[in-house]
């Protein structure tokens, strides 16, 4: 199987799997129980905050373990219930996570507005400028787009939101973008960020949301009195300590890591310009994170494409995976102005750290020979 999906999920690292299975083994213990066992999962649990306070710059009191990028991205936009925020202020291609929180909230009458994004997929700095006034409103735009890789100018929207009221709340979901591209969240500015394990070879089911010191953030999750009252559960000791090691282990590399992926990116895209394919990269031109390429292959249908490469035990994805049970087009692709026909004819190629160039050439060689195909018939 050659796996080229890494922006729906990554394998697990060596030492993501080692710590989950030696701390699930050795370590059950509930962290709030005062005993022994209990008092070294508690210590486990501060080890991790410690190593992925420090991988982003933040402080380990800063960090709320979650279930997920999904529940850290809810956990956001809950807090524009409260009266404090007058607006809430998104971009039109962020993740469902955010889209369908702000949809429920637009549903019991607050205010949402969705900023729209160049044909590169880059949010309209201008518009989100016009949007603004001394309102105090929770902003939410993504760190590195899921489908097409494009990287927001972060630290720059998000001075322009505290310019205009300090008290208003910038968050980045950064799903995409922990532990691939450096990350030092008191240098970007945000008030809040979102992570989560499985998109950087850590578990599935884990993640966390930063919240910087000073915040006031209500609860999403009411119960017991874990993460400083904040988010009740009994933590997951296991999962929270392989994803510190899978952050720690990714961050220690994270240069070779980008510059061996955009090689392997360059290598496919000259394989098909070598072979005479007709393809668009979308959102080309942007800074983009490295190994999210999404083409659109002309007379080529995404689909059928994506089954042909399963038949040869190859992962791609149209649109963006954690969405493939829905039909409609991708709404990402449509904000950037892409036609129907770009869209139809796209697939979604994520490179990941254990990709080969051997994989690149498996690639190129079944879409050169599915377009041969496409042509004759
Ligand atoms: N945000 C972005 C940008 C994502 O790519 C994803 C997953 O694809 C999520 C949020 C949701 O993360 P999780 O799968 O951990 O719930």
């Amino acid at each position: 199987m050659i796996y080229f999906d890494n922006a729906a999920t990554t394998p697990m690292s060596e030492a993501a799997l080692t710590a989950l299975i030696e701390v699930s083994n050795k370590q059950y213990g509930n962290a709030s129980s005062l005993y022994k066992i209990g008092r070294e999962s508690k210590r486990i649990v501060k080890e991790a905050r410690e190593i992925i306070a420090n991988c982003i710059g933040a402080k380990p009191n800063e960090i709320f373990f979650t279930s997920c990028g999904t529940e850290s991205d809810n956990w956001v936009i809950s807090q524009a219930e409260s009266e404090l925020y007058e607006r809430v202020i998104v971009s039109s291609v962020e993740h469902h996570a955010i889209l369908k929180s702000v949809e429920k909230l637009q549903s019991k009458g607050k205010k949402v507005i969705y900023i729209p994004v160049n044909e590169e997929c880059i949010v309209r700095k201008d518009i989100l400028c016009e949007t603004l006034d001394n309102d105090r409103v929770l902003v939410s735009i993504m760190f590195q787009n899921n489908e097409t890789g494009a990287v927001q100018p972060i630290r720059e929207l998000c001075e322009l939101v505290h310019k205009k009221n300090p008290e208003s709340i910038f968050h980045t979901d950064a799903v995409q973008a922990v532990g691939h591209t450096k990350i030092d969240v008191k240098d970007l500015g945000v008030d809040m960020l979102s992570a989560s394990a499985h998109k950087f070879n850590g578990p599935k089911g884990i993640g966390f949301l930063y919240v910087r010191e000073g915040v006031e953030i209500q609860p999403f999750i009411c119960g017991g009195g874990q993460e400083f009252g904040l988010r009740a559960g009994t933590e997951n000791v296991a999962a929270i300590y392989s994803m510190a090691k899978a952050l720690e282990e990714n961050n220690s590399s994270i240069n070779a890591t980008r510059d061996y992926i955009r090689v392997l990116e360059k290598k496919l895209l000259s394989k098909l310009d070598a072979r005479g394919i007709s393809y668009k990269v979308n959102g080309e031109g942007a800074n983009r994170k490295a190994g999210i390429i999404n083409i659109s292959i002309a007379e080529a249908d995404g689909e059928g494409l994506l089954n042909a490469l399963d038949l040869k035990d190859i992962c791609v994805s149209i649109g963006s995976a954690c969405n493939s049970e829905n039909k409609e087009p991708s709404h990402v692709l449509t904000a950037m102005g892409c036609t129907e026909d770009q869209i139809d004819s796209s697939i979604r190629i994520s490179i990941g750290k254990y990709n080969t160039l051997k994989d690149i050439e498996a690639l190129s060689e079944c879409i050169v020979r599915y377009n041969d195909a496409k042509k004759i018939n």
